[in-house]
C-alpha cells in the first residue's frame, strides 16, 4: 500500500492533525515509505515530520495557494497523487480535509471513505471504520476501486513519534494553469486567541443553563484555565448567544477531545452525537438526572453560576493560565 498524506503547516511545524494522519499511515503502510505533501509550508516546518515516520514530502511553494479555492488543491493533490502512483490519500477530516478530500476522490475516481475512526491494512487492502447514525454504530468500510481517498476524525489517532527518518523534501509545482484560477479567496475572518473545536485536546461547553450570553464569560474564563476551546449546544447558537462554528452535535461539529466538560447541557441525543467520543466527559448540571450524566466520566450535581467561577478560579492557580 502506497499513501501520500496531505499536510497542514502550523507555527514552527505541522498541525497536530498532520502528525496523527503521519502515524496512521505508517502503522497501515507496512514498511512502505509514507509520502507526504504540503502546501506553502517551509523545509523547517516539515522536518517536524521525520520523528513521527514521514519518508519524503513535496512542497508546493507560494503564499497564492492559501488564497485558492479547495478545487485548485484538490487538482494540485491528486496530480501529485497521480504523479508518484499512490493507492491511498489521507486527510484529517478538519474543514480544510473536508472541503478538498472528496474532490480529490473524483479526480482519481477513488473510493472516499471518511470521518475514519480505525484503518488496517488488510492484506494490502485498506479497511477503515467510521461510525454511522450519529455515533450510535460503527461500520467496516472498504474501498473496491483501485485508489483509496480517506478522511480521519481528529484526536482519535494519537500522533506516535518513532525513531527519526531521513526525511527528504523537494519542490512540486502543480501543472494548473494560472489562467483557470477564476476565483480566490480575498480575505479570512481569523479568531484571534480562539481554538477550533474541532481539532482542541479539551473543549469547555456552554447551554441553555447559562441563561444569556452574558454569562458565557463563565465558561470562557473556564477554558481559558485550561487552555482549552470553547463549544456550545445548539440551543444557544440558534438563540444567537454563539456562534455557530462552535456550535458542537449532529448538526455542529464532531468532536473527540481528551476532555469535554459540559456546563449547563442538558445531553440531548443529538449533542451527545457530536461529543460522546470524547475521552473524558465531564458535566456540570444542576439536575441530577440530566441525560448527560448517563455518559459522563466525572458530574458535578451544581449551578454553573457558583460552581464555575470556582473551577476556573482553581484551576488557573494550577496551570498559571
Ligand atoms: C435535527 C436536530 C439536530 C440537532 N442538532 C443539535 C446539535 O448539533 N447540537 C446540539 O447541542 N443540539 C442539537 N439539537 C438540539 C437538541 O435536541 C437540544 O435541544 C439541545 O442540545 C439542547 O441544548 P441545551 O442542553 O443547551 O439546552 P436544554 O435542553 O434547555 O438544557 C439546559 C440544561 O441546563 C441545566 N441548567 C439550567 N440551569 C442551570 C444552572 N444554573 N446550573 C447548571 N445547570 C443548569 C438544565 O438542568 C438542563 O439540563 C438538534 C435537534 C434536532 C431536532
Amino acid at each position: 500500500m502506497s499513501i501520500l498524506v496531505v499536510l497542514e503547516p502550523s507555527g514552527d511545524g505541522l498541525k497536530r492533525t498532520s502528525y496523527e494522519a503521519i502515524t496512521a499511515a505508517v502503522s497501515c503502510a507496512a514498511g512502505a515509505p509514507v509520502q507526504g505533501i504540503i502546501f506553502d509550508a517551509t523545509e523547517s516546518q516539515v522536518s517536524s515530520a521525520s520523528i513521527y515516520g514521514l519518508s519524503s514530502c513535496m512542497i508546493v511553494h507560494g503564499p497564492e495557494w492559501n488564497q485558492l479555492q479547495s478545487s485548485f488543491i484538490a487538482s494540485a493533490v491528486a496530480e501529485a497523487a497521480t504523479s508518484i502512483d499512490v493507492t491511498t490519500v489521507i486527510f484529517a477530516a478538519n474543514a480544510y480535509g473536508k472541503s478538498i478530500a472528496p474532490r480529490v476522490a473524483v479526480r482519481l475516481s477513488a473510493g472516499l471513505i471518511t470521518d475514519c475512526v480505525e484503518l488496517q491494512n488488510n492484506a494490502g487492502t485498506l479497511a477503515a471504520v467510521r461510525p454511522v447514525y450519529s455515533g450510535k454504530a460503527r461500520v467496516s468500510v472498504h474501498s473496491v476501486t483501485a485508489k483509496t481517498v480517506v478522511t480521519l476524525r481528529p484526536n482519535v489517532f494519537t500522533a506516535k513519534q518513532t525513531v527519526a527518518t531521513s526525511l527528504s523534501t523537494s519542490a512540486f509545482t502543480p501543472s494548473i494553469a494560472s489562467d483557470v484560477r477564476t476565483a480566490s479567496v480575498t480575505g479570512h475572518i481569523i479568531n484571534e486567541g480562539t481554538l477550533d473545536v474541532s481539532e482542541a485536546d479539551i473543549i469547555v461547553s456552554g447551554g441553555r443553563g447559562l441563561k444569556g450570553p452574558e454569562h458565557f464569560h463563565l465558561v470562557e474564563n473556564l477554558a481559558k484555565s485550561l487552555g482549552a476551546a470553547v463549544g456550545a449546544s445548539r440551543a444557544v447558537v440558534d438563540a444567537g448567544w454563539r456562534p455557530h462554528r462552535e456550535q458542537v452535535g449532529q448538526t455542529g461539529k464532531t468532536v473527540s477531545p481528551t476532555m469535554y466538560v459540559a456546563c449547563g447541557i442538558s445531553g440531548a441525543v443529538q449533542h451527545l452525537a457530536g461529543m460522546s467520543t470524547s475521552k473524558i466527559i465531564v458535566a456540570v448540571n444542576k439536575d441530577k438526572d440530566a441525560p448527560i450524566f448517563t455518559v459522563a466520566d466525572y458530574g458535578i450535581v451544581g449551578d454553573v453560576f457558583e460552581v464555575l467561577p470556582k473551577l476556573a478560579t482553581a484551576i488557573s492557580t494550577v496551570t498559571g493560565k
